[in-house]
């Protein structure tokens, strides 16, 4: 195409340049004056930049034309030209046509030529060459024998390809599951992080269960046009369906699942909101039994609108969180694959040193590793480049607020270890189910989670104070071994005030205030177009003054409480934090396990040891 555009427009300069069908040959001035003074020159035209004329040679007549000298030479020239008894006239040069070529046609053309372009690209971005075609969802169907992923390729993450194995499962004979009446999950969502491995598990997923992958970003249902979204969901759907069994993976969800009805509905939400009502609306129409699964990816859940994860659309959501050093050091294993590595390399130590990296990270500390090696002209990667890689991609910008220092690391740990050793020491709270120092989402760097043994529809006042103990745990670990009190605790403090106040005011469980229900008229009130539901108080100032007093005694009684029980097992307090320094991740039993061997004194603290 471009070549034919660029051949039309050489054809147009010379058919301007050579639109005059006589050629008189081309002269220099003093070539024309010395004609002239040889008397050859038998008639000239002089027009404004130009002589044209004709020479009486030896062989015969001649046209020539040479440009005139500006301004200096005509007074000159026409005495000469009487003097020779020359034929001269003058000419007002007709440039009509070129001035309107050059002012007129060729700006024009240009426009329109720029503008075509522009149109192109356009239309290319917005999904085929015309605009009929905006309707078309760009999906993007994996040849399964190209780029076939399979669960070998994701390290870790056992427990999300647990889940997903059923899915697969069924993907593959649903005929087993049909003739059964199981109903599989529509909708299956993937939570967790960026670079997590969230898509990455998706297409293994389509590895394994060898059927069609449909794969299409959030964004790009997104376009400037309202309605071509809603009109995207729906070719998707009905592709998917004529390919069934097979998956739909929609990443990031987040970009077209947002809460909708804001106050400020502009017209991009709008356009969002319709495409969100389009795909739910797909969802609940089709039936399961065709073999369609949704799979979708998204690191903001809480951005996500309810209705999106309502039984019968994305009922189950898998967590995938960060991995702790055993998962980084097989995420290291899988990537390690590919390169070359020197004997030295020891995988361990590089999962030691990387705390808070996500798989996306490590994949790029190996890469950049090898890039190293490379560049020194090395045959093999050895563990120094993979060293200066760590620090390479820590540099990363946006990555460096993830990582924390070794002191906050400690600080997390004893945090951590003092909810689970409070939960363990304290006789009516739930049992520890997992501990992690890995930061999981914003503004949470570690996590103990506790399991209730069995449902609780009623809890008593020993029961809630225990439980009020161990939420205070954190922070009263955090004062016995570092002596000062860090703002990690302020999510802690926050459902420990709640709960102290709810026990005061809601469940009579204070003496001084007798079982009376303080404040319980809760009430719809229109606030800023949206119900807002709050309490009224219905009792006196007094009462109020009291209630304060109550819920801080509640809370710096136990804090006492707790703080001494922590202190008393300060050795075990501390021995469970250093394993957990170490291994980032214990799971209940293993918890318990340590519990015991430290009280024992069986096991020995890393200052025991020497
Ligand atoms: P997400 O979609 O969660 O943001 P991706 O799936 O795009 O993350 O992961 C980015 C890259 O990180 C992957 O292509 C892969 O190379 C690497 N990666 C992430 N998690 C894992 C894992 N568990 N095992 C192996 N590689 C992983
Ligand atoms: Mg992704
Ligand atoms: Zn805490």
């Amino acid at each position: 195409m471009y070549v034919v555009y660029g051949l039309l427009a050489l054809a147009i300069i010379l058919s301007i340049q050579f639109a005059n069908p006589f050629q008189p040959s081309e002269i220099s001035y003093s070539e024309f004056l010395g004609h002239l003074n040889a008397g050859e020159v038998k008639k000239v035209t002089i027009t404004e930049s130009r002589i044209e004329g004709t020479l009486q040679t030896a062989e015969g007549e001649k046209e020539f034309a040479t440009s005139r000298i500006p301004d200096t030479d005509i007074k000159d020239l026409l005495p000469k030209l009487e003097e020779q008894g020359v034929e001269f006239s003058g000419r007002v040069e007709n440039t009509f046509w070129r001035d309107f070529l050059l002012t007129w046609v060729l700006p024009l053309g240009l426009i329109a030529f720029i503008w075509f372009f522009i149109f192109r690209r356009v239309s290319r971005r917005i999904g085929g060459a015309s605009p009929m075609s905006f309707g078309q969802s760009k999906v993007k169907l994996y040849d399964r024998s190209v780029e076939r992923v399979t669960f070998n390729d994701v390290a870790g993450l056992d427990e999300a390809k647990e889940e997903l194995r059923e899915i697969i499962d069924f993907l593959r004979n649903p005929q087993k599951y049909r003739s059964i009446g199981a109903r599989i999950p529509k909708g299956v969502l993937l939570v967790g992080a960026p670079g997590t491995g969230k898509t990455l598990l998706a297409r293994a997923v389509a590895g394994e269960a060898d059927v069609p992958f449909f794969s299409i970003s959030g964004s790009q249902f997104m376009e400037m046009f309202v309605g071509v979204g809603a009109a995207r969901v729906r070719d998707l759907f009905e592709q998917a369906k004529a390919k069934a069994p097979c998956i739909v993976f929609i990443d990031e969800i987040d970009t077209i699942g947002k809460v909708r009805g804001g106050i400020m509905a502009s017209g991009g939400t709008e356009e969002r909101e319709q495409t969100l009502n389009q795909l739910l609306s797909e969802m609940d129409g089709f039936d399961p039994q065709t073999g369609v699964i949704i799979l979708a990816a998204t690191n903001r859940p809480e951005v996500l609108d309810s209705a999106i994860l309502r039984p019968g659309r994305f009922d189950r959501q898998i967590m995938i969180d960060r991995p702790d050093i055993k998962g980084r050091e097989e995420i290291l294993k899988v990537h390690a694959r590919r390169v070359k590595l020197a004997p030295d390399v020891d995988l361990k130590k590089i999962a030691a040193r990387t705390p808070g990296f996500a798989g996306a990270e490590l994949a790029n500390v190996v890469n950049e590793g090898a890039l190293l090696a490379a560049r020194k002209s090395k045959k093999e990667v050895e563990q120094e480049d993979f060293e200066a890689a760590i620090d390479r991609v820590i540099g990363g910008l946006e990555l460096k607020s993830r990582v924390m220092s070794e002191r906050e690391r400690r600080v997390v740990a004893f945090h951590e270890v003092g909810h689970a050793l409070a939960a363990s020491l304290m006789e009516h709270a739930d049992p520890v189910h997992r501990i992690t120092v890995i930061p999981r989402g914003i503004g949470s760097l570690g996590m103990t989670m506790q399991l209730p043994e069995e449902d609780r529809y009623i809890m008593t006042r020993p029961e809630l104070e225990d439980r009020l103990a161990v939420l205070l745990g954190g922070r009263a670990a955090e004062e016995i071994v570092f002596g000062e009190i860090s703002t990690g605790a302020q999510n802690d403090l926050e459902k420990a005030t709640i709960l102290a106040r709810k026990m005061v005011e809601d469940y009579g469980m204070s003496e001084r205030l007798g079982p009376i229900s303080l404040g319980l008229e809760r009430g719809a009130r229109l606030l800023l177009g949206e119900y807002s539901y709050g309490k009224e108080a219905n009792y006196s100032e007094a009462t109020a003054e009291l209630i304060d007093q109550e819920v801080k005694e509640l809370i710096t009684g136990n804090y006492r409480r707790v703080k001494t029980a922590l202190a008393e097992n300060g050795r075990v307090l501390e021995g469970i934090a250093e394993v957990l320094l170490e291994k980032e991740t214990l799971e209940g039993d293993a918890f318990r396990e340590l519990v015991e061997e430290f009280r024992s004194g069986e096991k020995a603290t890393l200052a025991e040891r020497g």
